[in-house]
């Protein structure tokens, strides 16, 4: 039986190449991320490209995510790297001037007040505001470290008021649309607002891909309800959630997002740092393994992995490890899971149900949105999810829903016999639970569970033909 769970591999300098994207797509990669926050439009369309071209020789669907960077706040206008003792003044201004430096959102510093925290360089260098002057805020270093010119900027506290999409944002959306992105992640995600506004770009454009949150501010755990209502995905992105909520509570508020899109059967990923050793070592830790194991049974959809296959040493090699820890954990998992199905989930969760029951090669769902694979994925079936549909654009992005193993693409008809005619002639003479809507072409329409066995079958070869 296939792998349920997808895996999500960065692009970067050491795999952005043919030979590598393929071993890549080999070694069980599911969906590609390219990081905006680095290359061009230029860059990243050939990059595109190159993953299609690769997925389609190897004939595997594989999913392209497109990360924009949001506003990343770094330090800006200082000449000269400085390092920083314990206790020490920093000054840091709207303008960059004398021993001041400033930042690349300077209005920021008019929502800071004394006694608010600022971290640096991923959190090495912690500050607190202990006096603010017109535009200029003075902290004092709580941890030693060195500040340098572009070193990210932390303001763990919350309400500070800062559009999620950057004019940078804004463009890389627009060029995603008009290339035919298939998922969007947005990165420091404050409240579903920002969703929206960029699914708004991206349908302005001609695009409806799907749309996932990176949670990592604190704004967004707690707007997360409002979040989990307008995304279509999630990601649990631990870098920088370590650094605004503290390293201590990353596990824990992984379990209660994980928990939620569970539970709203909306795509969860959890990121970074699942295999950082790998970046020079051929073998991971046992706590690496141990990790990426535990975010599979905490219900994860997706792991992934950044700097390990962008440019790490060993890119192909996690991406093995991912796959060995996930075989794994198969064996732990329950039949279906115990989560009580919400109304308009009943025809997921029979289907789920019976697949487990009744001899059958798959569960077969006739979907136009994936709206009710991924409501069948909720219910984690042991049996593999095909997928059906005459939906071009979501066949890409259905390789990041958890134990989606094929899809079909099928002409539209008016006829449930002539469909389910052509998937047969696609997927084989095999015993089938089939999810079908009655009205094609409208989302959460499901309203049947079938058992597509012999009988059934010889029917429709009887009218439609062998
Ligand atoms: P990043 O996002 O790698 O783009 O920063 C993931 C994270 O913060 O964990
Ligand atoms: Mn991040």
């Amino acid at each position: 039986m296939g792998r349920k769970v997808k895996i999500v591999a960065t692009l970067g300098p050491v795999s952005n190449n043919k030979e590598m994207v393929t071993q890549l797509i080999k070694a069980g990669v599911n969906v590609f991320r390219l990081n905006f926050s680095y290359g061009t439009h230029e860059s990243h369309h050939a990059s595109f490209q190159l993953i299609r071209e690769c997925a389609s020789a190897l004939k595997k669907e594989v999913a392209v995510m497109q990360d924009i960077c949001g506003p990343k706040i770094r330090i800006s206008g200082m000449k000269e790297s400085r390092e920083i003792a314990k206790g020490d003044l920093i000054y840091m201004s709207k303008k960059a001037e004398g021993k001041a430096f400033s930042i690349t959102y300077p209005h920021i510093i008019d929502q800071l007040e004394p006694g608010d925290e600022v971290y640096f360089a991923d959190g090495t260098v912690k500050t607190k505001v202990e006096e603010k002057k017109e535009d200029l805020l003075v902290l004092r270093a709580l941890t030693r470290g060195q500040l340098r010119e572009g070193k990210g900027v932390n303001i763990p506290k919350s309400g500070i008021k800062m559009s999620a999409l950057t004019e940078k944002d804004k463009a890389d959306l627009k060029f995603a649309a008009q290339i035919g992105i298939d998922l969007v992640a947005v990165s420091f995600v404050e409240s579903a607002k920002d969703i929206l506004e960029a699914r708004k770009i991206l349908k302005e454009n001609g695009s409806d891909a799907w749309v996932i949150a990176k949670i990592e501010r604190k704004a967004a755990i707690k707007n997360l309800d409002d979040i989990l209502d307008a995304v279509d995905g999630i990601m649990v992105a631990r870098g920088d959630l370590g650094v605004e909520a503290g390293i201590f509570s990353v596990p824990g508020l992984q379990k209660m997002m994980i928990k939620k899109a569970n539970e709203r059967a909306i795509p969860v990923i959890t990121a970074t740092q699942m295999l950082t050793s790998m970046l020079h070592s051929a073998t991971p830790t046992r706590a690496e393994i141990s990790d990426i194991a535990n975010a599979v049974y905490d219900g994860t959809d997706a792991v992934m992995l950044s700097d390990e296959t962008a440019v790490g040493s060993f890119a192909v090699e996690a991406v093995e490890v991912m796959v060995k820890t996930i075989a794994d954990t198969k064996n732990h998992i329950p039949k279906i899971r115990n989560i009580k199905p919400e109304k308009q989930e009943g025809f997921a969760h029979a289907a789920a149900e019976i697949s487990n029951d009744v001899p059958c090669k798959a569960i077969a769902s006739f979907t136009t949105s994936g709206y009710t694979v991924k409501q069948i994925a909720k219910f984690r079936p042991h049996k593999p999810i095909y997928a059906v549909t005459y939906n071009k654009k979501i066949i890409h992005r259905l390789a990041l829903v958890w134990g989606v193993e094929k899809v079909f693409y099928i002409s539209p008809d008016e006829s449930e016999g002539k469909m389910m005619h052509q998937f047969l002639q696609q997927a084989g003479d095999h015993d089938f639970i089939v999810t079908m809507g009655t009205l094609a072409g409208v989302k959460g329409t499901t309203s049947m569970v079938r058992l597509l066995d012999e009988a059934a079958r010889q029917k429709i070869f009887e009218r439609f033909g062998k």
